[in-house]
């Protein structure tokens, strides 16, 4: 891993998110600001603006996967009748719930998970999220909001972002309700304005990956994307990533490159399979390969909000994310990618329980490579659920794709 290259960004965000963490907490057990929960997707920013203090359960699963908290805990929500088959970030984060755990108390020192006042999603990503959260509304008896968003679109039109925008026009309404009092259209106008910012900053980090060779990896950015999930709107996530930019650019003056040796570059196609980035990161240095880019990261990257404009621009955001878009889309992005980056192939981690942030499925890494001549891989896992994960499969793969493209660049 090289977490270290990048040590005093990586030292701030432990603080960063160690005050957010307790500040959530603070705010669940005095009750001096009401909690929201929301979905990855979801409208952080009216949410801040609003003066909730927000919680992600997506971030919590997450943090279950990378810490291998998961497997153990998906078996308490199978239990309760959550398949096995369905997100297992929804099943870990449920079974933790059930068996009264958390990863937050040794990540951050809290003693649990905020108590939410009110439950908020969009179906943009997945329709398991609303799901998900009608079992806390049941159990916690808040009401679970939702946006619901047109899916897998080619075209965005007008009557799209109208529809989106007049939802998330309606949900400021009904959490006037809750909050007190109601979205004060300054407030929005700034809160949109710094999760632009953030957002620019973000992309910028990321794409500094297309030097060759690169001075970040797609494990960097796993690491190093919290902020921009959980803060964006608010002007910690932007100081924070402009340090990490500056951070970033010192590396490529003192030439110091990710992967020593860099002579392959890869695409992550899919979720990040968060109990096994070490032995994926560790995999690919041995064969000086550098994965510089990820559906994944860059799906953070909302190009389209303008604080000038926020209710639209909150719906077309939210509209144009990759996960959302239809398989053509999906392939002239991935082409665009590929040619942007200089990658020599992609590697589409088939996440067993995340179909929908899957691009395996339906035949896309066959006219990839048949209609643009892009190579590619598939590797099969999943996103927490350990027990869906073959290390000597994985190797297997990757290896024989890399002596592959190599084997190629040699007649
Ligand atoms: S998109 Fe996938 S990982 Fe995200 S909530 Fe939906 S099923 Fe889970």
């Amino acid at each position: 891993m090289t977490q270290t290259r990048l040590a005093r960004s990586t030292q701030k965000l432990k603080t960063l998110m160690k005050d957010y963490y307790q500040e959530l907490d603070e705010a669940s057990r005095s009750h001096s600001r009401k909690v929201a929960w929301c979905t990855s997707a979801g409208p952080v920013e009216i949410l801040t603006a609003m003066g909730f203090a927000v919680y992600f359960p997506e971030n919590h699963g997450a943090l279950l996967g990378a810490r291998r908290l998961a497997t153990p805990l998906i078996g308490k929500a199978n239990a309760q009748g959550y398949s096995p088959d369905i997100c297992s970030y929804l099943t870990s984060d449920i079974g933790a719930y059930l068996g009264n755990e958390t990863a937050l108390g040794a990540a951050y020192g809290v003693r649990g998970i905020p108590k939410p006042d009110v439950l908020v999603y969009n179906t943009s990503q997945c329709r398991e999220v609303q799901d998900w959260f009608s079992f806390y509304a049941r159990e916690f008896k808040v009401p679970s909001l939702g946006v619901f968003s047109p899916w897998k679109i080619t075209e965005l039109s007008r009557a799209n972002i109208a529809d989106v925008a007049g939802q998330l026009k309606d949900l400021a309404v009904q959490l006037s309700r809750v909050s007190g009092s109601p979205l004060d259209p300054e407030r929005l106008k700034e809160t949109v304005r710094l999760s632009s910012q953030a957002s620019n900053l973000w992309k910028h980090f990321l794409e500094t990956a297309k030097r060759k060779p690169s001075p970040i990896t797609f494990f960097d950015a796993t690491i190093h994307m919290a902020p921009i999930v959980v803060m964006r709107g608010g002007q910690r996530a932007c100081d924070y990533y402009r340090d990490l930019v500056k951070e970033t650019e010192d590396l490529i003056v003192s030439g110091a490159p990710a992967v020593a040796g860099e002579r392959l570059r890869f695409y992550w196609e899919g979720m990040p399979n968060w109990g096994k980035l070490r032995f994926f990161s560790d995999l690919f240095e041995n064969l000086k390969a550098c994965v510089v880019a990820s559906t994944y990261c860059l799906s953070w990257v909302f190009e389209e909000l303008d604080c000038d404009n926020p209710f639209e621009s909150l719906a077309q955001a939210n509209l144009r994310v990759f996960i959302n878009r239809d398989e053509r889309y999906k392939e002239d992005y991935l082409a665009g990618i590929t040619r942007d980056y200089q990658i020599d192939a992609i590697l589409f981690h088939e996440a067993k329980t995340c179909p929908y942030n899957t691009n395996t499925r339906f035949g896309l890494p066959q006219r990839l490579q048949a209609e643009r001549s892009i190579a590619s891989a598939v590797l099969y896992g999943d996103l927490c659920d350990l027990r869906c994960f073959s290390e000597e499969q994985s190797r297997t793969v990757v290896e024989a794709l890399a002596e592959q493209i190599m084997a190629g660049r040699r007649v």
